[in-house]
């Protein structure tokens, strides 16, 4: 994708992930139409192409859930909110819940107080006993479990389709996107960004938002701020056509071990995040991880034995230091903010960050949720939040 584009945008986007794309799409839906995106590689080339897909709002932090029930109403109107035409790729959210199987009793302590704030917010989450989850749902193993929660609204879609739809719209709304451009210097005149570099040439931006994913630390340095992101190391795997379970089973979490598993295309998609792994940025394939999945699998889900991997591939999430985005203006730096450090939720939080980013530059401030919480400060104030729900 490559369009004409100004060398002096009002607002200057860094990264064409999703958020990056989503942003554009709704600060030019507001009519803010010079706006240029420059991403290093093609867009949606990041850690957008390697998301799992999932759409979930079963978060221990309320923003979190704010976010994600915006989210997932979005995406339940994806075609109509994008005014995409019906032949158009879609979400293709596939609406079928997220069960979180819980194996501890503080697992199951805390998951149960999130299930309480989730309900107070509007979700319709169940606590499940171990004997509803296996007459439910019964090619899993229970006898072990001390509870779950399941939430039906939840689920999973095509984060490429939503990238894609995002900056199709953003680009006939007339902003533009600069391939193979990568920022190798921003220089600043004491609390202004003057100019952005690239090896595409120099912008003059009115402002610039960083949201270049797990290299949004990097971009941050070019700035002279400090992004506290880390990219980690997360692999999936995905099995041959497989019928033994069926193709409506719920994405299925297994806390606090992180093993997952939903339907993927005729097969599965399947995981166990490795907790001691690194931060860096590592991804190559990892195959004898795959280990570890399978005993995971046969342990939870015994027919899963029978299946055969056909591929993997590992991606980074960009990594926060309380697994929270970190969204909003850079205090110090009139003309900087920041939209980034997801930990894994990026996609599903694409549309709320998208129209939240667009009334910081437009309005001045967030309006339609309040994450006044998620500013960057508050890693000086010392004012985190944990989300304990992380894979
Ligand atoms: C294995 C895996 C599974 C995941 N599963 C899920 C899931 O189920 N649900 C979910 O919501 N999220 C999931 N995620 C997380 C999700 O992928 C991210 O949160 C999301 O893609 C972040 O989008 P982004 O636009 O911020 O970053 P990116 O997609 O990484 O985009 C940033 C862009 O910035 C560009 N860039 C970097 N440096 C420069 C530079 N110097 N100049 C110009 N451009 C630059 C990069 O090329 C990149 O395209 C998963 C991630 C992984 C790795």
């Amino acid at each position: 994708m490559s369009t004409q584009n100004s060398r002096f945008p009002d607002v200057l986007i860094i990264g064409g992930g999703v958020i990056g794309c989503s942003i554009a799409y709704h600060l030019t839906k507001r009519g803010c139409r010079n706006v240029v995106v420059v991403e290093r590689n093609t867009i949606g080339s990041g850690s957008t192409a390697k998301a799992a897909g999932g759409f979930r709002q079963q978060f221990s932090y309320e923003t979190n859930v704010r976010l994600a029930m915006y989210s997932i109403n979005f995406f339940e109107h994806f075609h109509e909110r994008l005014e995409l035409p019906p032949d158009a790729e879609g979400v293709d959210f596939h609406q079928i819940g997220y069960l979180f199987l819980l194996s501890t009793p503080e697992a199951f302590t805390t998951f149960e107080r999130s299930a309480a704030l989730q309900q107070r917010l509007g979700l319709p989450v169940e606590v499940l006993t171990p004997e509803q989850v296996g007459s439910r749902w019964p090619w899993l193993s229970v006898h072990d479990l001390v509870g779950a929660t399941y939430c039906p609204t939840d689920g999973y879609g095509r984060p490429h389709n939503v990238m894609q739809a995002f900056a199709t719209q953003a680009q006939r709304l007339g902003a533009s996107f600069v391939e193979g451009a990568e920022v190798s210097a921003i220089t600043r005149k004491a609390a202004r960004i003057m100019t952005v570099e690239t090896n595409q040439g120099s912008f003059s931006p009115g402002s610039v938002i960083i949201c270049a994913g797990p290299w949004s630390g990097e971009l941050g340095r070019l700035a002279g701020v400090e992004i506290p992101v880390q990219p980690l190391r997360r692999m999936c795997f995905v099995t041959d056509p497989f019928d033994a379970i069926p193709q409506d089973a719920p994405m299925t979490i297994e806390m606090p071990n992180t093993f997952h598993f939903r339907p993927e295309g005729a097969g599965f998609m399947l995981g166990t995040s490795d907790q001691d792994e690194p931060y860096g940025f590592h991804t190559t394939m990892r195959w004898e991880w795959l280990e570890r999945v399978m005993e995971d699998a046969a342990k939870r889900v015994p027919v899963l034995e029978q299946a055969k991997i056909h591929h993997g591939w590992a991606g980074l999430y960009e990594t926060s230091p309380d697994h929270n985005a970190i969204l909003g203006p850079i205090p110090g730096v009139e003309n900087l903010l920041v939209a980034t450090g997801f930990s894994g939720h990026g996609v599903m939080q694409s549309p709320a960050t998208g129209m939240i980013m667009s009334e910081f530059i437009l309005d001045g401030k967030a309006h339609t949720l309040d994450v006044s919480d998620l500013g960057i400060e508050r890693f000086s104030t010392g004012r985190l939040h944990p989300e304990n729900h992380v894979i």
